[in-house]
């Protein structure tokens, strides 16, 4: 799996921090410019509940070598946009698989996976030699199909998503690519997602190693 940070909101005005935008909008409502410590403003502002002034920043992680299970969970998150690698127009005849570790680990599994695999590859070429387009052809790939997807999403809906998604509740690959997306994410806007990550960390630390 491969998480990037590929754009973060800049704010045209002073130093161009994405939070430096959150503390002017927090400060157009009270009127209180330039007054006070900006983190300080900024988390009593999160901690009163006055979270729609952090939508007004965003960003956008690039992410690769994730499964359609997982995939599909992101989508779920509706507060987003997304570009998603399309199996109508590509190609898959040697489609990447992602093998959860379970099965990697264990050697009667990967033999059963393995076989599986096989078939996967040799129906979907077949399919292909006989006419059928890939956007019918796709129809016998796995959830395991690994892809590719853009995602935009504002702080107030990332802050939800890691909440939701970096528990011991949430699927291993999803929480994977949710905790490398905060990991990522923190030293840009520290006040935002800083001691959401320390909490995380403290309470879960085998899931940042
Ligand atoms: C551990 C876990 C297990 C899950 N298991 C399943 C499962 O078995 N089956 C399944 O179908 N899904 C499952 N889900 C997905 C889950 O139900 C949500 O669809 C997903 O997590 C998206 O989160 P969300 O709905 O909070 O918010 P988002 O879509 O991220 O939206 C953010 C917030 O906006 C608000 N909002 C957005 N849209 C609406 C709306 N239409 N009406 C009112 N408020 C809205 C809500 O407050 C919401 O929390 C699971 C999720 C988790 C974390």
């Amino acid at each position: 799996m491969q998480v990037e940070l590929i754009a973060l909101t800049q704010y045209l005005r002073g130093n161009g921090t994405p939070e430096a935008l959150l503390e002017h909008a927090g400060r157009v409502c009270y009127r209180s410019e330039s007054r006070g410590d900006p983190a300080k403003f900024l988390r009593a502002r999160l901690q009163e509940g006055h979270e729609s002034l952090i939508e007004h920043a965003s960003a956008t992680f690039e992410i690769s070598g994730i499964s359609r299970a997982c995939s599909h969970q992101l989508v779920r998150h509706r507060i987003a946009s997304y570009s998603q690698e399309s199996q109508r127009y590509v190609d898959a005849s040697d489609p990447a698989l992602v093998v959860p570790d379970a099965i990697a680990a264990d050697p009667h599994a990967r033999e059963v996976w393995d076989g599986f695999v096989e078939q996967v590859k040799s129906a979907y070429r077949e399919l292909r030699e006989l006419g059928i387009l890939k956007e019918d052809a796709r129809f016998v790939l796995p959830n395991a199909a690994a892809t590719r997807i853009i995602v935009t999403m504002n702080f107030r809906e990332l802050r939800h998503f890691f909440r939701l998604r970096i528990t011991p509740e949430a699927q291993w690959e999803i929480r994977r690519m949710a905790t490398k997306m905060l990991e990522l994410l923190a030293p840009h806007a520290p006040t935002i997602f800083g001691d959401l990550l320390d909490e995380l960390r403290a309470r879960h630390p085998e899931f940042f190693v």
